[in-house]
């Protein structure tokens, strides 16, 4: 058995703890902006319920993504905790609707064994931001000049003045 996967069946009446680190690949994210990740550091424990198991777990990892407005590299960091249920899979589809009803996410294993990896991934593209930023009021660059304008007005930005002050201006140069 693979380190990273759980086996189910070692599920006693004591909680399984486990603790992987997960090296990844961004093909395996598949994100255009994510230029980076650290390894998936995947902490919790399994515990026997009725039918099944329940897996609550920390995740934590951090990686580099491009911002969309600016085009810098920043730092993206997630941790979160999170919780799923895991039962066998049914036999019948009527069943696999009865059991995905209610809150909690709920996973189907054909073999007692469950993979943290596909686990850990799923919840890695949703912590990713769909737009990233690299702060929440990033200026963006500018459209003319293509400076960057979190390090200050541009050239562009002066001219395109407020009217009010053009016509302000304007008088000024009659007097
Ligand atoms: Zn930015
Ligand atoms: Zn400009």
């Amino acid at each position: 058995m693979k380190p990273d996967a759980l086996s189910l069946d070692s599920v006693l009446d004591e909680p399984l703890r486990f603790a992987s680190e997960l090296s990844v690949g961004l093909d395996a994210i598949d994100r255009e902006p994510l230029l980076a990740i650290s390894p998936l550091s995947i902490t919790g424990e399994v515990v026997r319920i009725e039918g099944g198991y329940a897996l609550s777990s920390r995740l934590v990892w951090e990686g580099q993504l491009e911002c969309s407005r600016c085009l810098v590299a920043y730092r993206f960091e997630s941790s979160e905790d999170f919780g799923l249920v895991l039962y066998p899979r049914p036999a019948e589809a009527a069943e696999e609707v009865e059991l995905t009803r209610g809150d909690l996410d709920a996973f189907f294993y054909d073999e007692p064994v469950v993979e943290l990896s596909p686990i850990a991934l799923e919840r890695v593209q949703m912590a990713l931001p769909m737009k990233p930023l690299c702060q929440p009021d990033c200026k963006g660059l500018c459209p003319e000049c293509g400076k960057d304008l979190n390090a200050g007005p541009c050239a562009c930005a002066r001219e395109a003045a407020d009217p009010r002050w053009e016509a302000l201006r304007a008088l000024r140069e009659k007097v």
